[in-house]
């Protein structure tokens, strides 16, 4: 039977944009269907203007640390409407962009939500029904929101926190997972009164302990008001802004409250039921090692599939993808050592176990630790640390957990990781000769074990 196109992608995000490019680089017709614009959550409300908002914020921390070493700044002020106008421009700039590389790769682009109404059949909003041979579901996940929540209509999303009309001069932030911290750390660099309240004993769930505990630290070091075993009962108007009731029967002024407490896969309403499709109770489209669902000729890559949701990962997904079905290369992703980062103030890099999952997996480990002042801060005398945590399997002497919070951390668990991934040695990483003077050297320069408290080796 003869179907409109090859492949038809739902979503032109990082993983769906990926596996449309290289599907076609092989000959086959493509579509690809957006409801927004094309770059998905990372270009558009994610990864990349979070980016841009980090760097704006830093200033300020750079002005304090520039009076030590002698600068003089008067008049530093922040025009926020004239930062979120750049910042629009090259977001633009950059959607422009992914589209070309999909219309170079002769891929269609098609703007509209699309449907499915059976396997093989894709309906786009104010468009006939076109029929296609495989289909490839990349529509990520969007953020989700208490709705129970009395007073939930007052507070906004990340998605909307790209785009305040103005800066607000105190804002509550729910949530204690990445993009409640970074945006804490925007925030605050900002100028903005910030509260973080998190319900669980320490933010960032499923991080190093150490490195959970050390960040809370740093965080109100910096000013951050980090309220942790309390979360949202109510959200009021005030005469002067927005009240945040909390469980622990405390609450808080704000003129903002943005909620950063989880994002949801993003499969409702694209008839993926009705295909046959099958759904985890969360809305995670079930895939198997080569990203195929249950239905033969249907596929999911990237958030939907609530894997590792991360950027690069939908694209290396996306990728495999596309050389397992049209390159004829049978690929699948490895999904073990994935590095990430969080973009805090410090920031946090990490690749491997926690120490707490390490000693489950192992039973034996031993643990290396540095907690110390940078460079640039002692000469300052600031009072803020860097903290450098390897986990290392007794019994291979493999290093299986590398984290550091520390700046340019993002940029160095970048090369931690490859070492990781090829299955490094503790005594191979300490034979690197360190480079000097850095932050990174520390890391190869431990050799004393640290006993955690209440533990003997
Ligand atoms: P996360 O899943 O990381 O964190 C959600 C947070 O919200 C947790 O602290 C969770 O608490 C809390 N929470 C969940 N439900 C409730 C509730 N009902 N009431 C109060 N608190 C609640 O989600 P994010 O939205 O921060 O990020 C989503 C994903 O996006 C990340 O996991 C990451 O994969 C990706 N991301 C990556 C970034 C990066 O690479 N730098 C940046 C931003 C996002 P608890 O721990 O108790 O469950």
């Amino acid at each position: 039977m003869a179907y409109d196109y090859d492949l038809f992608v739902i979503g032109a995000g990082s993983g769906g944009v990926r596996a449309a490019r290289v599907a076609a680089m092989s000959g086959a017709t493509v579509a690809v269907a957006e409801e927004d614009r094309v770059g998905g959550t990372c270009v558009i409300r994610g990864c990349v203007p979070k980016k841009f908002m980090v760097y704006a914020s830093e200033f300020a921390h750079h002005f304090k640390t520039s009076k030590g070493y002698g600068w003089t700044l008067s008049d530093a002020r922040f025009d926020w409407p004239a930062f979120l106008a750049e910042k629009d421009k090259e977001i633009a700039r950059l959607s422009g962009i992914y589209v070309r590389n999909l219309q170079n790769a002769g891929a269609e682009l098609i703007h509209g939500k699309a449907r499915l109404i059976d396997a093989h059949t894709v309906e786009i909003e104010g468009r006939g029904p076109v029929t296609t041979d495989k289909v490839l579901i990349a529509t990520g996940g969007r953020p989700w929101m208490p709705r129970d929540l009395p007073g939930v209509e007052h507070a906004i999303s990340s998605n909307e926190a790209f785009h305040l009309a103005e800066l607000p001069k105190r804002i509550v932030i729910a949530g204690g997972g990445y993009i409640a911290v970074e945006f804490a750390g925007i925030f605050n660099g900002l100028g903005v009164e910030t509260t973080l309240v998190h319900r669980g004993p320490n933010i960032l769930r499923g991080f190093d302990d150490d490195v959970r505990s050390h960040l809370t630290e740093e965080l109100e070091k910096r000013g951050i008001k980090v309220i942790l075993g309390a979360q949202h009962i109510a959200v009021e108007k005030s005469p002067t802004g927005l009240t945040s009731r909390f469980s622990n029967d405390h609450e808080c002024e704000s003129d903002v409250v943005m909620f950063a407490v989880g994002r949801e896969p993003y499969s409702q309403g694209l008839g993926l039921e009705t295909a046959g499709v099958t759904l985890k109770d969360n809305g995670a489209v079930v895939v198997d090692s080569y990203s195929r669902t249950n239905v033969e000729n249907i596929w999911a890559v990237g958030d939907v599939t609530d894997r590792i949701n991360l950027t690069p990962v939908a694209i290396r997904e996306g990728e495999a993808f596309a050389r397992t079905v049209f390159h004829d290369q049978p690929t699948s992703f490895d999904h073990e050592m994935v590095a990430s980062a969080v973009f805090s103030q410090p920031p946090i890099g990490s690749v491997g176990l926690s120490e707490a999952d390490a000693r489950k997996q192992y039973g034996k480990v031993d643990i290396y630790l540095a907690r110390f002042r940078a460079m640039k801060y002692t000469f300052t005398g600031a009072d803020e640390r860097c903290l450098m945590k390897l986990v290392v399997d007794c019994a291979s002497e493999k290093i299986v957990g590398c984290h550091v919070v520390a700046p340019d951390s993002p940029e160095i668990i970048q090369m931690a990781a490859i070492a990781m991934k090829m299955g490094v040695t503790k005594a191979q990483w300490d034979s690197t000769c360190a480079v000097h003077p850095t932050l990174a050297e520390e890391l190869v320069t431990m050799r004393e074990k640290h006993v955690p408290l209440g533990l003997t080796v």
